[in-house]
């Protein structure tokens, strides 16, 4: 073998490329990572954690209407926005510092630059020239920008992490779980927001009855829906920003956040000139096993565009480096992978929506339930919880849950699990619930909903 500087040469410090170093590191390996930007990547910085932070912080003044209905009186809340910024600031920045010690701790070589190929097995690293016998690719995505006249004046959501004021009145374009997320977090905040969506159902993918119920619980809370609605000109005038929308209406707000949708970070990167191949997304295309077109290269996380989630990049990575420095020949389970979006109220979500059961299975039964959670009975709150199950016919199966409520992350990790088992509906039903709690009605719903075949046919 030629005598390289590295065995592996990690690009970019985010979760996919930090688990893969020290892994590989811990296996034996002689392993190096390159970061531009921030220890830990976007999840870290500018994604799931500031973004989860932000979430809590925008529930206080509901909890404050909500605690005079349990004898507690309040003084009216106050924000100061700069306090939040501050205090997430910090919690950023000790997370950086774990990150760093870790690489270090596991002896992985850091450096604090941009990373670019110059071939197969040479890099250049802000201006120095390194040499591996491997190289990973992590270098995740970054907010997808539009042609829009005046886009200059909108954000996207690495700038909405560092505003310095809240601002008073905002629109989101985009219909994603970021920009739902988003619109939460700014009007849990007290903003006036607008939400506006191109098509005439945000969050495509998701189950259709979550995908409607989360829009009816956003429009309680306040957030105006703009649907089929896209941006025309964003113009900067006295007293903030004029947003003439689709329709030929004119709406003024103080910020637009645009969250339209991630791009990888592929571009300039010296792919070409190393013939790793790009697909028309400029995603980078990979086999089972994070292999690249090029022998010795390999890439994972957001970069290869399937799931853009950390503990998928994550679970990759652990797999590659086990792969490469242990002798292994495993490939990643993406099966029933759970996930959840912190949206007001939150979405938790494991398996098949109910138009990709009914593709997959035929004959599924759906079992839904709708209700107001015991906490509301006193608050007043109108808010309404949301749970579903599929089960495939034939086989008893449970092959999708489905939950819009409080707290609905943490209740389908644990269903994720019973799916990863196989388990059947009669399981679910056998297992005994824990009351008073949301999270019963999910081994309690016994009367599954009419079909829409059964329904005609009972015409
Ligand atoms: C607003 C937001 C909210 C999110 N919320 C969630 C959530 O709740 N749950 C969840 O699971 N996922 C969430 N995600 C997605 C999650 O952040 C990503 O899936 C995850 O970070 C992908 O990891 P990665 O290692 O592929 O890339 P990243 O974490 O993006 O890391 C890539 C790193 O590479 C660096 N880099 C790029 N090019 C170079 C170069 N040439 N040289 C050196 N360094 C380079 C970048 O600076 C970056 O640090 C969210 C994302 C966003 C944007």
């Amino acid at each position: 073998m030629a005598d390289y500087d590295y065995d592996l040469f990690v690009i970019g410090a985010g979760s996919g490329g930090v688990r893969a170093s020290r892994m590989s590191a811990s296996y034996g390996a002689k392993v190096a990572v390159a970061e531009e930007r921030f220890l830990g990547g976007t999840c870290v910085n500018v994604g799931c954690i500031p973004k989860k932070l932000f979430s809590y912080g925008s529930h206080y003044p509901h909890y404050a209407d909500e605690a005079a209905a349990y004898g507690w009186d309040f003084a009216q809340p106050t924000l100061d926005w700069s306090r939040l910024i501050a205090n997430k600031d910090k919690e950023i920045e000790r997370l950086n510092g774990i990150y760093r010690n870790i690489l270090a701790s596991n002896g992985v070589t850091l450096y604090e630059a941009r990373a670019t190929l110059i071939d197969a097995h040479t890099l250049d690293v802000g201006g120095e020239t390194v040499t591996a016998d491997k190289i990973l690719i992590a270098t995740g995505g970054k907010p997808q920008v539009w042609g829009t006249p005046g886009f200059e004046h909108a954000i996207v959501s690495d700038d909405a992490f560092y505003l310095e004021e809240r601002p008073n009145r905002v629109m989101v374009a985009g219909g994603g779980y970021i920009a739902v997320e988003f619109a939460g977090i700014f009007n849990g905040y007290g903003a006036e927001t607008t939400l506006a969506y191109r098509g005439d159902l945000f969050l495509r993918g998701f189950d259709i009855d979550v995908r409607k119920h989360l829009a009816g619980e956003m429009n309680k809370k306040g957030i105006n829906i703009l649907w089929n609605a896209t941006i025309e000109r964003i113009d900067k005038v006295d007293g903030g920003l004029d947003i003439t929308m689709s329709d030929g209406d004119i709406r003024q707000v103080d910020q637009v956040l645009y969250a339209i949708g991630r791009v990888p970070n592929t571009a300039n990167m010296g792919l070409e000139s190393a013939g790793v191949a790009l697909n028309d997304k400029g995603a980078i295309v990979v086999d089972d096993y994070y292999r690249t077109s090029v022998d010795n290269i390999y890439a994972l996380g957001d970069i290869i565009d399937r799931y853009q989630l950390t503990p998928v990049a994550i679970g990759e990575a652990m797999k590659l480096a086990s792969n490469l420095f242990r002798g292994t020949n495993e490939k990643m389970d993406y099966g029933d992978i759970p996930t959840a979006v912190f949206s007001d109220p939150p979405i938790g979500t494991v398996g098949l929506t109910e138009e990709d059961a009914r593709a997959k299975y035929g004959d599924i039964e759906i079992f839904r339930s709708t209700f107001r959670a015991l906490k509301d009975t006193l608050t007043g709150s109108s808010e309404q919880t949301m749970m579903k199950l599929i089960v495939d016919r034939a086989s008893d199966r449970v092959v999708g849950c489905h939950m819009v409520g409080p707290d609905a992350g943490e209740i389908i990790q644990g269903l994720g699990i019973a799916l990863k088992c196989g388990a059947t509906k009669a399981q679910f039903d056998s297992t005994v619930g824990i009351h008073p709690t949301a999270a019963e009605e999910f081994v309690t719903m016994r009367e599954p909903v009419p079909q829409p075949e059964a329904a005609e046919a009972a015409k």
